[in-house]
């Protein structure tokens, strides 16, 4: 079942993994919808708090979300290619 708002994350990021920028051709399928920070730590199940992700990054991200510190330096992630927030994240997260 994909998420509700598979769609509208897809097209915000455009396309690529929000972590590691392989895109979907490169995967062989779309990409999943990952939870910037966890349902499990509360948060939001909105657009804010989503990321288009590989299966690999969402598999390898699991339930890790930023440390205080990154998180206020990167209370959301962003949509973009320069996105260091989601590298630190699945560089951070090992
Ligand atoms: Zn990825």
């Amino acid at each position: 079942m994909p998420h509700p708002l598979h769609e509208q994350v897809r097209r915000a990021f455009g396309f690529p993994c929000g972590y590691c920028r392989v895109d979907e051709t490169s995967a062989g399928a779309e990409l999943t919808v990952d939870h910037y920070r966890p349902l499990a730590a509360g948060d939001a199940d909105e657009l804010a708090n989503l990321v288009y992700a590989c299966f690999r990054c969402n598999l390898y991200k699991g339930d890790y979300w930023p440390s205080p510190k990154e998180e206020a330096a990167c209370p959301s992630p962003k949509p973009h290619p320069d996105a260091k927030c989601l590298t630190l994240i699945s560089y951070n997260s090992s």
